[in-house]
Protein backbone atom coordinates (compact mmCIF):
# COMPACT_ATOMS: atom_id res chain seq x y z
CA UNK A 1 0.00 0.00 0.00
CA UNK A 2 1.30 3.15 -1.27
CA UNK A 3 0.86 6.55 1.40
CA UNK A 4 -1.17 7.97 -1.05
CA UNK A 5 -4.02 4.94 -0.84
CA UNK A 6 -3.21 4.94 2.90
CA UNK A 7 -4.17 8.56 3.40
CA UNK A 8 -7.47 8.06 1.50
CA UNK A 9 -8.32 4.52 3.56
CA UNK A 10 -7.52 6.55 6.94
CA UNK A 11 -10.01 9.15 5.46
CA UNK A 12 -12.57 6.79 4.30
CA UNK A 13 -12.83 5.08 7.94
CA UNK A 14 -13.06 8.31 9.51
CA UNK A 15 -15.86 9.57 7.24
CA UNK A 16 -17.71 6.29 7.95
CA UNK A 17 -17.17 6.84 11.73
CA UNK A 18 -18.37 10.21 11.89
CA UNK A 19 -21.30 8.63 9.56
CA UNK A 20 -22.46 6.43 12.32
CA UNK A 21 -21.72 8.67 15.06
CA UNK A 22 -24.39 11.30 13.51
CA UNK A 23 -26.92 8.31 13.30
CA UNK A 24 -26.25 7.45 17.10
CA UNK A 25 -26.59 11.12 17.89
CA UNK A 26 -30.11 11.56 15.76
CA UNK A 27 -31.44 8.48 17.05
CA UNK A 28 -31.20 9.51 20.57
CA UNK A 29 -32.25 12.86 19.75
CA UNK A 30 -35.28 12.07 18.02
CA UNK A 31 -36.53 9.58 20.97
CA UNK A 32 -39.51 11.42 22.12
CA UNK A 33 -38.88 10.55 25.85
CA UNK A 34 -35.71 12.61 25.76
CA UNK A 35 -37.72 15.64 23.97
CA UNK A 36 -40.85 16.74 25.62
CA UNK A 37 -41.26 17.46 29.14
CA UNK A 38 -38.75 20.08 29.75
CA UNK A 39 -41.13 23.28 28.81
CA UNK A 40 -44.33 21.34 30.33
CA UNK A 41 -42.70 20.61 33.48
CA UNK A 42 -40.83 24.02 34.22
CA UNK A 43 -44.77 25.52 34.21
CA UNK A 44 -46.06 22.40 36.09
CA UNK A 45 -44.80 22.54 39.94
CA UNK A 46 -41.88 25.32 39.98
CA UNK A 47 -41.92 28.65 41.67
CA UNK A 48 -39.16 30.76 39.65
CA UNK A 49 -38.50 34.15 41.08
CA UNK A 50 -36.25 36.48 38.99
CA UNK A 51 -34.84 39.34 40.66
CA UNK A 52 -34.59 41.63 37.36
CA UNK A 53 -31.33 44.09 37.48
CA UNK A 54 -32.54 47.54 36.99
CA UNK A 55 -29.80 49.20 38.52
CA UNK A 56 -30.53 51.06 41.60
CA UNK A 57 -33.85 50.05 42.23
CA UNK A 58 -36.30 46.80 42.66
CA UNK A 59 -38.01 44.91 39.88
CA UNK A 60 -38.90 41.26 41.01
CA UNK A 61 -40.56 38.47 38.75
CA UNK A 62 -42.26 35.48 40.06
CA UNK A 63 -43.48 32.87 37.93
CA UNK A 64 -45.88 30.36 39.63
CA UNK A 65 -47.17 27.61 36.94
CA UNK A 66 -48.75 30.11 34.69
CA UNK A 67 -49.32 32.76 36.99
CA UNK A 68 -47.43 35.91 37.62
CA UNK A 69 -46.97 38.65 39.83
CA UNK A 70 -44.26 41.70 38.97
CA UNK A 71 -42.92 43.63 42.21
CA UNK A 72 -42.19 46.80 41.29
CA UNK A 73 -40.62 47.98 37.87
CA UNK A 74 -37.51 50.25 38.79
CA UNK A 75 -36.61 53.69 37.40
CA UNK A 76 -38.60 55.90 35.08
CA UNK A 77 -35.75 55.15 32.68
CA UNK A 78 -35.78 51.35 33.48
CA UNK A 79 -39.63 50.78 32.51
CA UNK A 80 -38.63 49.20 28.98
CA UNK A 81 -35.94 46.94 30.69
CA UNK A 82 -38.57 45.30 33.06
CA UNK A 83 -40.73 45.23 29.66
CA UNK A 84 -38.78 43.16 27.89
CA UNK A 85 -37.57 41.10 30.18
CA UNK A 86 -41.22 39.96 31.02
CA UNK A 87 -41.12 39.52 27.17
CA UNK A 88 -38.38 37.39 27.30
CA UNK A 89 -40.06 34.92 29.67
CA UNK A 90 -43.62 35.20 27.10
CA UNK A 91 -45.46 37.15 29.73
CA UNK A 92 -48.32 38.81 28.43
CA UNK A 93 -50.13 39.26 31.13
CA UNK A 94 -49.40 39.72 34.72
CA UNK A 95 -52.07 38.28 37.48
CA UNK A 96 -50.47 40.87 40.36
CA UNK A 97 -48.81 44.06 40.46
CA UNK A 98 -47.20 45.19 43.98
CA UNK A 99 -46.04 49.04 43.99
CA UNK A 100 -44.12 48.68 46.94
CA UNK A 101 -44.17 52.30 47.94
CA UNK A 102 -44.40 55.43 45.75
CA UNK A 103 -40.42 56.28 45.35
CA UNK A 104 -39.29 56.48 41.68
CA UNK A 105 -36.75 53.31 41.73
CA UNK A 106 -39.72 51.12 42.90
CA UNK A 107 -42.34 52.84 41.03
CA UNK A 108 -40.74 54.38 37.88
CA UNK A 109 -40.82 52.06 35.15
CA UNK A 110 -44.39 50.82 35.91
CA UNK A 111 -46.69 53.13 33.83
CA UNK A 112 -44.80 51.35 31.12
CA UNK A 113 -45.83 47.81 32.35
CA UNK A 114 -49.40 48.90 32.74
CA UNK A 115 -49.37 50.06 29.06
CA UNK A 116 -48.02 46.92 27.37
CA UNK A 117 -49.31 43.91 29.06
CA UNK A 118 -52.72 43.01 30.61
CA UNK A 119 -52.94 43.42 34.46
CA UNK A 120 -54.93 41.79 36.57
CA UNK A 121 -55.15 43.39 40.10
CA UNK A 122 -52.38 46.42 41.35
CA UNK A 123 -51.40 46.39 45.28
CA UNK A 124 -50.11 49.28 46.61
CA UNK A 125 -50.08 50.81 50.52
CA UNK A 126 -52.09 54.09 51.45
CA UNK A 127 -49.47 56.12 50.71
CA UNK A 128 -49.44 59.30 48.05
CA UNK A 129 -46.25 61.03 46.65
CA UNK A 130 -46.05 64.53 44.43
CA UNK A 131 -44.26 63.75 41.70
CA UNK A 132 -44.36 63.49 38.57
CA UNK A 133 -43.44 60.22 38.86
CA UNK A 134 -45.87 58.94 40.98
CA UNK A 135 -48.99 60.93 38.73
CA UNK A 136 -47.77 59.08 36.07
CA UNK A 137 -48.44 55.89 37.35
CA UNK A 138 -52.07 57.15 38.70
CA UNK A 139 -52.50 58.48 35.40
CA UNK A 140 -51.59 55.00 33.54
CA UNK A 141 -53.68 53.14 36.55
CA UNK A 142 -56.29 55.26 35.33
CA UNK A 143 -56.15 55.00 31.68
CA UNK A 144 -56.19 51.07 31.79
CA UNK A 145 -59.31 50.99 33.67
CA UNK A 146 -57.24 49.58 36.87
CA UNK A 147 -58.37 50.09 40.86
CA UNK A 148 -55.83 50.21 43.20
CA UNK A 149 -56.24 47.20 45.64
CA UNK A 150 -54.93 48.93 48.86
CA UNK A 151 -52.89 46.69 50.76
CA UNK A 152 -54.29 45.12 53.86
CA UNK A 153 -51.51 42.87 56.60
CA UNK A 154 -53.40 39.67 56.63
CA UNK A 155 -54.68 39.53 53.30
CA UNK A 156 -53.86 36.50 51.53
CA UNK A 157 -53.71 35.33 47.76
CA UNK A 158 -53.30 33.05 45.72
CA UNK A 159 -50.42 32.51 42.96
CA UNK A 160 -50.75 29.21 40.91
CA UNK A 161 -50.33 26.90 43.85
CA UNK A 162 -47.87 29.17 46.02
CA UNK A 163 -49.62 31.83 48.45
CA UNK A 164 -48.56 35.02 49.35
CA UNK A 165 -49.64 36.96 52.50
CA UNK A 166 -49.49 41.32 53.12
CA UNK A 167 -47.61 41.16 56.20
CA UNK A 168 -46.61 45.27 56.24
CA UNK A 169 -47.66 47.86 56.82
CA UNK A 170 -48.85 47.87 59.99
CA UNK A 171 -49.31 51.59 60.70
CA UNK A 172 -51.47 53.83 59.15
CA UNK A 173 -49.50 56.76 58.50
CA UNK A 174 -45.24 57.37 58.47
CA UNK A 175 -43.38 59.77 58.16
CA UNK A 176 -40.78 57.90 56.25
CA UNK A 177 -41.87 57.09 53.10
CA UNK A 178 -40.15 53.66 52.78
CA UNK A 179 -41.83 52.65 55.72
CA UNK A 180 -45.57 52.14 53.71
CA UNK A 181 -43.74 49.53 51.72
CA UNK A 182 -45.46 46.48 51.02
CA UNK A 183 -43.98 43.47 52.26
CA UNK A 184 -44.92 39.85 51.27
CA UNK A 185 -44.12 36.27 52.61
CA UNK A 186 -44.41 33.66 49.61
CA UNK A 187 -44.96 30.54 50.44
CA UNK A 188 -44.81 27.64 48.19
CA UNK A 189 -44.46 23.88 49.67
CA UNK A 190 -41.85 24.02 52.49
CA UNK A 191 -39.91 27.03 50.82
CA UNK A 192 -40.48 30.73 51.51
CA UNK A 193 -39.65 34.09 50.23
CA UNK A 194 -39.79 37.53 51.85
CA UNK A 195 -39.91 40.22 49.93
CA UNK A 196 -39.43 44.09 52.06
CA UNK A 197 -39.29 46.78 49.37
CA UNK A 198 -37.67 49.32 51.64
CA UNK A 199 -39.27 48.87 55.14
CA UNK A 200 -37.04 50.52 57.80
CA UNK A 201 -36.28 49.18 61.04
CA UNK A 202 -39.65 50.92 62.56
CA UNK A 203 -41.30 48.86 60.04
CA UNK A 204 -39.43 45.56 61.08
CA UNK A 205 -40.24 46.68 64.71
CA UNK A 206 -43.99 46.21 63.80
CA UNK A 207 -43.47 43.37 61.79
CA UNK A 208 -42.15 41.27 65.15
CA UNK A 209 -44.54 42.38 67.59
CA UNK A 210 -47.35 41.15 65.21
CA UNK A 211 -45.79 37.69 65.79
CA UNK A 212 -46.64 36.60 62.78
CA UNK A 213 -44.18 33.91 61.07
CA UNK A 214 -41.42 35.67 59.34
CA UNK A 215 -38.98 32.66 58.99
CA UNK A 216 -38.33 32.48 54.87
CA UNK A 217 -35.51 30.88 52.98
CA UNK A 218 -34.82 33.91 51.06
CA UNK A 219 -34.77 37.12 51.87
CA UNK A 220 -34.99 39.81 49.67
CA UNK A 221 -33.29 43.02 51.66
CA UNK A 222 -35.09 45.95 52.36
CA UNK A 223 -34.23 49.35 51.02
CA UNK A 224 -30.65 47.86 48.96
CA UNK A 225 -29.14 46.90 51.82
CA UNK A 226 -29.21 49.73 53.96
CA UNK A 227 -28.35 49.95 57.11
CA UNK A 228 -31.17 51.59 58.69
CA UNK A 229 -33.02 48.17 57.35
CA UNK A 230 -32.10 45.05 58.52
CA UNK A 231 -31.74 45.09 61.99
CA UNK A 232 -30.36 41.83 64.10
CA UNK A 233 -33.49 40.85 65.63
CA UNK A 234 -35.17 40.90 62.12
CA UNK A 235 -32.62 39.03 60.50
CA UNK A 236 -32.76 36.77 63.10
CA UNK A 237 -36.56 35.92 63.18
CA UNK A 238 -36.52 35.66 59.17
CA UNK A 239 -33.50 33.34 59.52
CA UNK A 240 -33.13 33.01 55.82
CA UNK A 241 -30.11 30.76 53.77
CA UNK A 242 -30.10 33.47 51.49
CA UNK A 243 -29.99 37.16 51.04
CA UNK A 244 -30.99 39.27 47.69
CA UNK A 245 -29.56 42.93 47.42
CA UNK A 246 -30.97 44.14 44.51
CA UNK A 247 -28.67 47.92 43.94
CA UNK A 248 -26.92 49.78 41.31
CA UNK A 249 -23.47 49.55 40.82
CA UNK A 250 -21.67 52.76 42.64
CA UNK A 251 -24.80 54.03 43.74
CA UNK A 252 -24.71 57.69 45.60
CA UNK A 253 -25.68 55.97 49.14
CA UNK A 254 -22.93 53.69 49.68
CA UNK A 255 -25.73 50.72 49.30
CA UNK A 256 -25.22 48.02 49.98
CA UNK A 257 -24.02 49.32 53.48
CA UNK A 258 -21.45 47.69 55.39
CA UNK A 259 -22.87 47.06 58.37
CA UNK A 260 -25.70 44.80 56.59
CA UNK A 261 -23.07 42.55 54.58
CA UNK A 262 -21.18 41.94 58.41
CA UNK A 263 -24.68 41.18 59.08
CA UNK A 264 -25.12 38.53 56.54
CA UNK A 265 -21.53 36.89 57.53
CA UNK A 266 -21.82 36.76 60.76
CA UNK A 267 -25.18 35.26 59.77
CA UNK A 268 -23.93 32.96 57.54
CA UNK A 269 -26.14 34.13 54.55
CA UNK A 270 -25.36 33.34 50.78
CA UNK A 271 -25.48 36.97 49.57
CA UNK A 272 -26.96 37.50 46.06
CA UNK A 273 -26.46 41.47 44.33
CA UNK A 274 -27.70 42.17 40.74
CA UNK A 275 -25.01 45.25 40.59
CA UNK A 276 -22.11 42.39 40.73
CA UNK A 277 -24.31 39.29 38.93
CA UNK A 278 -27.05 40.98 37.22
CA UNK A 279 -29.94 39.50 36.96
CA UNK A 280 -30.63 36.42 39.85
CA UNK A 281 -33.10 33.32 39.28
CA UNK A 282 -34.32 31.78 41.99
CA UNK A 283 -36.08 28.52 41.10
CA UNK A 284 -38.10 26.26 44.18
CA UNK A 285 -39.82 22.97 43.87
CA UNK A 286 -41.26 23.55 46.96
CA UNK A 287 -38.76 21.52 48.54
CA UNK A 288 -35.36 22.71 47.26
CA UNK A 289 -34.46 26.29 46.12
CA UNK A 290 -31.77 26.36 43.61
CA UNK A 291 -30.11 29.87 42.44
CA UNK A 292 -28.89 30.34 38.85
CA UNK A 293 -25.60 31.37 40.26
CA UNK A 294 -22.59 31.17 43.18
CA UNK A 295 -23.25 33.48 46.19
CA UNK A 296 -21.28 36.54 46.44
CA UNK A 297 -18.00 36.44 48.22
CA UNK A 298 -18.12 39.21 50.82
CA UNK A 299 -14.45 40.98 50.41
CA UNK A 300 -12.79 42.72 53.28
CA UNK A 301 -13.31 45.98 51.39
CA UNK A 302 -17.39 45.67 51.22
CA UNK A 303 -16.89 45.89 55.14
CA UNK A 304 -15.58 48.86 55.37
CA UNK A 305 -18.06 52.71 55.08
ZN1 LIG B 1 -35.55 51.93 46.90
Amino acid sequence: MNRKTKQILGRVSSIALLAVLSLFINFYRNTPDSETPLETSKRADIVEVHFIDVGQGDAILIEANDATMLIDAGENNKGKIVADYLESQHITKLDYVIGTHPHSDHIGGMDTVLNEFEIDKIIMPSATHTTDTFEDLLDAIKENDLKITRAAVGDQYNLGSATFTIIAPNSPQYEDLNNYSVVIKLTFGNTSFLFTGDAGKMSEEEMLSSGIDLSADVLKLAHHGSAYSSSGAFLDAVNPTYAMINVGKDNDYGHPHAETLQAMLDRNIKVYRTDEQGTVVFTSDGKNISVNTHDYKILENDLKN
